[in-house]
Formats: C-alpha cells, sequence, structure tokens
C-alpha cells in the first residue's frame, strides 16, 4: 500500500523524525491555521508534483484561495486531490535524498543517499550514490549507525552534522521496521538556513501482507479490491462492471488466442477518479497492447465511463489503444461525448476483441 504523503509524514514524526508544522485540508475546510508564509501540496499518490504545479508557496492573504481552487481541480497525471496539505515554509540551504527499501535478492534493507535532493533527482549519476546494507554484525548484533552517520555526512559533505545524521538514520530504520515498509524515501531532506534536518517529502510503501499486525487506516485507492492481476505478461488489459461481466470479458480475451492481463470489475459506483486509476493502474503492465473495456451500463452510468475514457486519454502517457464496447443507461449521451473526442465505439465485445486482434496483426 501506498501512503500520500501527509500519512506518510505522521508515521516519521511518530518516529521522531522532523518534519514542517502542517495542517491537512479538503475542500470543505475553511480556515487554514499554518501562518504565512506556507506551502500547498497536492496530496496524489504519485511524484513530481513540483515539476507538475501540484506544489505552490503562498506569501500573501490574496494568493490563498485561486491557488486552493486551481489545486483541487488540478489532476496530476490521472489524480486528483481529495486532500492538500498546508506546510509552514521552509528555508531551505540545501537538499539531499535519503531512501530506505527491502533488497529481495539480498534479503536486506538498503539504505541509498545523494547529495543531491529535491526535484532534479532523475539528473544524479548512479556512481553518485552511496548505498550502505542496513545490517546487524555479527560481534555487536546491532547495526552501527554511528558510522553510518558518519559516511553520510562525508558523502553529502556535511561533517557537523555527523550526531543529527545519525539520529535520522537511526529514526527511519526504525519507522521502516515498526511500520512494515517496503519503501521509504524522503526526497528531499532539508538542511534548513538555520542548520536543522527536516523531512521536506516522503514516500512510503508499507507491505500489504503485514496488514493484519496494525491498524492502518489510510486514504485508499478504491479499486483493489475488485482488480486481479492474472498475467503480468499479458497484452490485453480489461474493463468492465460487474464481476460476471468481468470474468466473461476475460474469457472472451482469452478464447481468442490473446492473453488477458487483469480481471477489473469497476462496480456499480466508478466515477471518473476511480476509472482513471484504473487506467492508470493498466497503463502499467510492459506488455499491454490493447485495453478491452465492456460496459454494461445500470447504475453505473454510461456518459460517466465515457467521460473516464476521455480523460484518461487526455491525461495518461503511453496509454494503450482502447476498444470499447458500451450498452446501457446514458448510451446516447456516452455515444455523442465520445465521437465528438474521436474515440470509436464498437457494436459487441466480439467486434471489439476482432478489432484487437486486426490491431496486432498489424504490428
Ligand atoms: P515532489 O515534486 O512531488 O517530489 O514534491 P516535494 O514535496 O519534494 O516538493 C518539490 C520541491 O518543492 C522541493 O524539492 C522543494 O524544492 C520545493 N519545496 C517544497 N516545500 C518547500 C518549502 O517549504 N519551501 C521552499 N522554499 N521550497 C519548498
Ligand atoms: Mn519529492
Amino acid at each position: 500500500m501506498k501512503l500520500l504523503e501527509y500519512e506518510a509524514k505522521a508515521l516519521l514524526s511518530l518516529s521522531k523524525i522532523p518534519v514542517p508544522a502542517s495542517q491537512i485540508i479538503d475542500s470543505s475546510s475553511t480556515i487554514i491555521t499554518v501562518p504565512l508564509p506556507f506551502v500547498l501540496k497536492s496530496q496524489v499518490p504519485i511524484g513530481g508534483r513540483g515539476k507538475a504545479g501540484g506544489i505552490m508557496i503562498i506569501n500573501t492573504p490574496p494568493e490563498a484561495q485561486p491557488a486552493l481552487d486551481k489545486l483541487f481541480h488540478f489532476p496530476i497525471k490521472g489524480f486528483t486531490p481529495k486532500t492538500l496539505l498546508v506546510e509552514e515554509a521552509i528555508h531551505i540551504d540545501r537538499e539531499f535524498y535519503i531512501s530506505l527499501f527491502v533488497d529481495r535478492s539480498s534479503q536486506s534493507i538498503q539504505l541509498m543517499a545523494h547529495k543531491n535532493g529535491g526535484i532534479e533527482v532523475e539528473e544524479n549519476t548512479e556512481a553518485g550514490y552511496l548505498r550502505i546494507t542496513l545490517a546487524e554484525s555479527a560481534e555487536t548484533r546491532a547495526i552501527n549507525f554511528d558510522a553510518i552517520g558518519q559516511q553520510l555526512a562525508n558523502h553529502f559533505d556535511l561533517q557537523s552534522h555527523a550526531f543529527s545524521l545519525q539520529d535520522l538514520v537511526q529514526n527511519l530504520y526504525t519507522c521502516f521496521v515498526t511500520n512494515d515498509a517496503l519503501l521509504l524515501e524522503i526526497n528531499p531532506i532539508i538542511l534548513t538556513v538555520e542548520g536543522l534536518l527536516i523531512a521536506g517529502d516522503c514516500k512510503m510503501t508499507l507491505d500489504d501482507a503485514a496488514a493484519f499486525r496494525h491498524e492502518w487506516k489510510f486514504e485508499e485507492e478504491p479499486i483493489e479490491s475488485n482488480f486481479v492481476t492474472l498475467d503480468p505478461d499479458g497484452t490485453v488489459a480489461t474493463i468492465a462492471n460487474g464481476a460476471g461481466l468481468a470474468m466473461a470479458t476475460v474469457d472472451a480475451v482469452n478464447d481468442h488466442g490473446l492473453k488477458a492481463a487483469n480481471f477489473l470489475d469497476i462496480g456499480g459506483g466508478a466515477n471518473t477518479q476511480t476509472l482513471l486509476l484504473a487506467f492508470r493502474r493498466l497503463a502499467q503492465y510492459p506488455k499491454v497492447e490493447a485495453i478491452v473495456i465492456n460496459i454494461f451500463a445500470g447504475i453505473t452510468k454510461s456518459d460517466e465511463v465515457a467521460k473516464a475514457i476521455i480523460a484518461a486519454k487526455e491525461q495518461i502517457e503511453a496509454l494503450p489503444p482502447l476498444f470499447i464496447r458500451i450498452a446501457g443507461t446514458n448510451y446516447e449521451e456516452a455515444a455523442t461525448l465520445l465521437s465528438v473526442a474521436n474515440i470509436p465505439l464498437l457494436s459487441s465485445l466480439e467486434d471489439a476483441l476482432v478489432a484487437v486482434k486486426r490491431g496486432s496483426h498489424h504490428e
């Protein structure tokens, strides 16, 4: 399970890792208690928000309302936030990168660090990373955080902060282990002008298999329960509504000699937001060449599905070609919306699958 920034920072804070003073708001909140200047941060489960325009620094009162109006309606790579994090603005001197993650091949927790953090980390070269295995030594049965703090201080060129780096890594490790994390990334870890180290951002993924020992309550991705990966190397992704129709769709894909990547029942309460999430997930399968959408609209409205399809085409890069069959409630409205957007509809699942096969033969 992937946490939102504010959820991850709450866990950091419980493990005594400094985070900026903050408040979490939704679109009905009326009062911001964080004093100016503050930063508004879109709470979407994806990185690169800064570059996309999802982080705004507010210096004066009149800037606040327009920024709030913008961010609550501003999709980032297909995600529109339900909540915003309001944080005290930090005076940044330097930005570093630190992450902890489970490395399955060596069965250990690894630490990676880079002296350049922030939004340009993609430009860091592999060689610039310090990588340390956080393993207990055989003699002391303890991790030598003292030495690791020193190593980090050297790597960051921050000799005066060896002790605070030691504390930081020790607390990050505790946070990682007590929460059964798979990934904990702080980018940036900020050195403030005042000389303090503070977590400017946090990405955290928890191990779903450990859920039974926690009482997790996070803003969850709503499609989870009706979504099953069948074959990560499948070439055809499917979206349908209702478990029966979703199964029939998967079977039909396979009967046509194609390989279904997943089962997805979007259910009756599907809206543009949940559908966009679904498209995002499907676009991540490496070998998918087609997405087959098979909707028999009842409680789900065809036009709602059509709007999500249009939004997905606009917002998701490298979305595989769509093969769409829709029938039922509000079909006419959906057909109009899609035809205006130049997205073709097929009259049956059979036609859709024939078109998929024809499409893949051309390649
Ligand atoms: P990301 O783009 O999704 O990784 O979002 P981050 O939370 O990492 O923010 C991106 C960048 O915004 C950071 O690297 C900072 O440079 C900048 N930023 C975030 N918060 C503050 C702040 O309080 N003050 C200042 N000056 N910059 C900030
Ligand atoms: Mn970041």
